[in-house]
């Protein structure tokens, strides 16, 4: 499943291709993805310029000349398959296809249609039934050890199931809570509320820092990305914990232990992590 990283590798790439130009043609080849289409989707977005490509937790959020966005979620395994020109075949599973004003071609790819797509009014993005729950983006200045530390307090329930909670915090999906978590020296099992102070500010930055440095290395295979993008994956194989039981800690050397949380398995050090 396109976890943050790689939804905000899409969304760049996309940037790259389309920012300023038109849809001049839009082929909508089924009803519904995981929800029905808005009345009049290929209509509506026909001859719409493209403003700009922002990221909201794991939507993409396109912003169209008319004050409307245009929101887009990848679901299990959803992608945009971006060529040069209109390829002479389509998939069975290319269910939207943009033609852009230049010749480009997007295709939303997605077999299992888990994916979905809206047109709202920018305006009341924030309303929207799948956006409006949705917890602070860890990425953003406000995500800090002082907002972690205040969205965690009093809680009883373990820190790792704390930080993957996307009504408190979005995009912090299971592998990288547990790097997370070790990069901070934190017990996956401590109990949430318990994370205050340097503990809360340590844990903020390790969070920042594996999003980033999943970003950064989905950055460099970019250009392969936006040229066919189909199977995402994950960019980053070289887990520090993740899918390491009984492998040896890279701080101490010790084994890392499997646990069950919330039916995820969740990898630490119990040497290291407190
Ligand atoms: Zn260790």
């Amino acid at each position: 499943m396109p976890e943050l990283p790689e939804v905000e590798t899409v969304c760049r790439g996309l940037a790259l291709k389309l920012l300023g130009r038109r849809l001049q043609h839009v082929e909508q080849r089924r009803a519904n993805l995981r929800f029905p289409f808005p009345e009049g989707f290929a209509e509506r977005l026909t001859g719409r310029r493209i403003e700009s490509i922002r990221r909201r937790a794991k939507y993409i959020v396109i912003d169209l000349d008319d004050g409307n966005v245009l929101l887009v979620h990848l679901g299990m395994s959803g992608s945009m398959v971006v060529n040069e020109k209109r390829p002479g075949l389509l998939d069975r599973h290319d269910h939207v296809v943009f033609d852009i004003d230049n010749g480009t071609c997007v295709r939303f790819n997605d077999a299992r249609r888990f994916g979905m797509m809206d047109l709202v009014p920018a305006a009341s993005l924030n309303d929207h039934k799948l956006i409006r729950g949705l917890g602070l983006e860890p990425l953003d200045p406000a995500f800090d050890g002082l907002s972690l530390a205040t969205m965690l307090k009093g809680r009883k329930t373990s820190v790792k199931l704390a930080i993957m909670d996307q009504r408190l915090v979005v995009g912090v999906g299971n592998i990288y809570a547990s790097e997370a978590l070790f990069r901070a020296g934190i017990s996956p099992r401590r109990r949430a509320g318990t994370v205050q102070g340097e503990r809360a500010q340590k844990l903020a930055a390790a969070i920042k820092q594996v999003l980033k440095d999943a970003i950064k290395a989905g950055g460099s295979s970019l250009r392969d990305y936006v040229q066919a993008n189909g199977e995402l994956g994950y960019f980053q194989h070289r887990w520090k914990v993740y899918d390491r039981e009984g492998e040896a800690c890279r701080i101490c050397g010790g084994p890392i232990k499997r646990i069950t949380q919330g039916a995820r398995s969740t990898f630490y050090c119990p040497h290291d992590q407190r």
